[in-house]
């Protein structure tokens, strides 16, 4: 039997539990302070759990693209192996 790096450090993580949804947008729409303040709290949660640096390689290494892991948001993950797309973006936005 294999057993993941990933199946090891996501037993340790912080975010388990009802603070889970924190982690990512909701269905319907949601304004920008609201996702702000969402995303500050769950990045709080980050900077507290003992696994954020495995779960950060784990995040931009499969380029998980939806929500917070290892500290950070989608935008900023991806301005790790990605920045001049995420310049382009912004630039357009
Ligand atoms: S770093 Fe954040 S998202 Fe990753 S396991 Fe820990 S609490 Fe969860």
């Amino acid at each position: 039997m294999t057993v993941r790096t990933a199946d090891i450090w996501q037993r340790h993580a912080a975010c388990r539990g009802p603070e889970s949804v924190l982690f990512f947008a909701p269905t319907l729409p949601e304004a920008r302070p609201e996702r702000e303040e969402r995303e500050a709290r769950a990045k709080a949660i980050c900077r507290g759990c003992r696994v954020q640096l495995d779960c950060l390689d784990y995040a931009v290494g499969i380029r998980e693209p939806h929500g917070i892991w290892g500290g950070l948001n989608e935008t900023e993950r991806r301005l790790l192996w990605d920045p001049e797309g995420v310049s382009e973006e912004l630039a357009q936005a």
